[in-house]
């Protein structure tokens, strides 16, 4: 059941007088429980309880959380029906695409599970000792991952479950033995309390101890700006927009004690298709474009926003036809209302740059947080002399920029911001003239794809879901898979150590 207040731990709470509303995109009204946004004193409570049972938790063994983890899971599909409408609800998301993205978040709670349930995550490293050594002794060193202590976790708008409450984040520091304090993403409110009461309920099950999970909410910066600002907590992740995340990222390395920031922000993108692909299947590459560009209403991190190619012949029946097809596509939902005005300024702004047409677009009154899809192409010069070009147009919306040859195609990428992902399309009789373009796209992104779209994310350890700034703060971490978890934890060394003092996996 949907209270409004926030979890304090086990414990639900509702000190502030301060309430906002979720809202129904679709409808474009207020959901009707007003939820109540965590005081100050709330937020202190929260955090002082998780750091005072992280000296517990980081002991819990891998076995016990994997436990804790497959539990939360089990209680999340027990919400059943309330969570799946409380989801579409609040997001103006279909009901497939929720039921999808819950067993996604159920998958990536269990896959942490089979992760800290072994212990060769944790890169377990021994150097035993050579007494003999000349003209030294070596000492006896051996290496662990050991938790960094509270995590703070922001939810992200466009994944109210998988990249939320119980998201990729936060199963990700659970396992790795860090208590989580999630600041509740105010525009669905209601789906993260349901989700808390699973991870709540899961936690008392399990016999976690209590205060190994809060759930606050608030709107406006007050409550993350406490969290994040609070000594005790010692990391952050987050999935939003750039401003948001450098904001915090800037607040967290101004701390007498900085900490990481592990932010997954803006991406537009880029995707090259070779003119000799287009060639010879402008048509298939059209459609499958315009499904990616719209998918989830063009809501997602790796939604494809810029489009590359070398001016062919075919070219501009390639643009058309892509414009054709996108918006024949019938409007979708977008989030929230902010989400739907940031798209339609940023769209604004991009296609009333010098040199840029708009191609295609859905005309006539759509209804309040609907969105027309937009097409627009641009030349290569245009865009390399105006940085405003390439901003983020978070939505259905791609840029095609036509460049006269392959070095003005190569000079684009190299000055491009960080981004998640880079992908080619060509045809197999081009690949041994590719080499310049992968080396090009190397540098500038975390994952590249060949033949295929980058929306659609993967969850397995091969994953890297993430990229140089602004895609995310560290490229070298990423918010997907396995290797998430290393953001939670770091190294320790334990030299010449007594074997009933060292952790167990490294008594050997
Ligand atoms: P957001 O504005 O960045 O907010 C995300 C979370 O961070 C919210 O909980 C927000 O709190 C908090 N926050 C933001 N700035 C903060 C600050 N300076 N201090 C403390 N807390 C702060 O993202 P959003 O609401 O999800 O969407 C807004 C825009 O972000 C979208 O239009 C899109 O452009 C972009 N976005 C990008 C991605 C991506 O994957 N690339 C994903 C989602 C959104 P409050 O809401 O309470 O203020």
């Amino acid at each position: 059941m949907i209270t409004g207040k926030n979890y304090i731990g086990n414990k639900l709470s509702a000190k502030g007088s301060v309430t906002h509303h979720t809202i129904n995109p679709k409808l474009n009204i207020e959901t009707p429980t007003p939820f109540f946004e965590a005081t100050i004193d709330e937020v202190n409570e929260a955090v002082d309880l998780a750091w005072g049972v992280f000296k517990e938790y980081r002991k819990v063994s891998g076995t016990r959380r994997a436990e804790f983890l497959n539990a939360i899971a089990d209680e999340i599909l027990a919400l059943d029906q309330e969570l799946i409408d409380a989801y579409t609800t609040e997001s103006g998301l279909p009901e497939g695409r929720a039921i999808g993205e819950r067993g996604r978040t159920v998958f990536q709670l269990r896959s942490f599970a089979d992760l800290v349930a072994k212990e060769d995550w944790r890169e377990n490293t021994i150097d035993e000792a050579i007494p003999d050594r000349q003209p030294l002794p070596k000492e006896d060193l051996r290496r662990t991952l050991i938790p960094l202590g509270p995590v703070v976790v922001f939810a992200a708008s466009n994944f109210p479950l998988a990249f939320s409450t119980a998201g990729g984040d936060t199963a990700s520091a659970l396992a790795a033995g860090c208590p989580v304090i999630v600041k509740a993403h105010a525009m669905h409110s209601g789906t993260a309390e349901l989700v808390a009461s699973a991870i709540i309920k899961a936690a008392e099950k399990t016999g976690m101890p209590n205060g190994v999970f809060s759930n606050l909410m608030g709107r406006g910066r007050t409550v993350g700006t406490a969290l994040v600002e609070h000594p005790k907590v010692k990391a952050v992740g987050f999935t939003g927009s750039i401003a948001g995340g450098r904001a915090l990222f800037d607040l967290a390395s101004q701390r007498e004690e900085p900490i990481p920031v592990f932010a997954e922000m803006g991406s537009i993108n880029p995707v090259v298709i070779t003119s000799k692909a287009i060639s010879n299947r402008s048509a298939e590459i059209a459609k499958t474009y315009a499904g990616s560009i719209t998918l989830g209403t063009g809501q997602f991190c790796t939604n494809p926003g810029l489009i590359l190619t070398v001016e062919g012949p075919k070219t501009q029946e390639f643009v058309n036809d892509l414009a054709e097809k996108t918006v024949a596509i019938e409007a979708q939902c977008m989030l929230h209302p902010n989400i739907k005005k940031g798209f339609v300024e940023n769209g604004a702004s991009v296609t009333s740059q010098a040199g840029v047409e708009v191609v295609g677009t859905i005309q006539g009154e759509l209804d309040a947080n609907y969105a027309a899809s937009l097409i627009a192409t641009v030349s290569g010069a245009d865009f390399l002399a105006n940085p405003k070009t390439s901003q983020e147009v978070f939505g259905p919306f791609s840029l095609v920029v036509r460049c006269k040859d392959e070095a003005e195609l190569l000079e684009v990428i190299n000055n491009l911001e960080g981004q998640l992902t880079g992908t080619i399309i060509a045809e197999e009789e081009e690949y041994g003239n590719l080499h310049d373009l992968v080396d090009a796209l190397e540098n500038r992104v975390g994952r590249i794809i060949f033949n295929g779209v980058p929306t659609g994310v993967e969850v397995c350890p091969a994953m890297q879901h993430g990229g140089p700034y602004p895609a995310s703060t560290d490229s070298r971490f990423g918010a997907v898979g396995a290797n998430s978890i290393k953001r939670w934890v770091r190294p320790i060394s334990y030299q010449s150590f007594p074997k009933e003092l060292l952790p167990e996996a490294l008594r050997k």
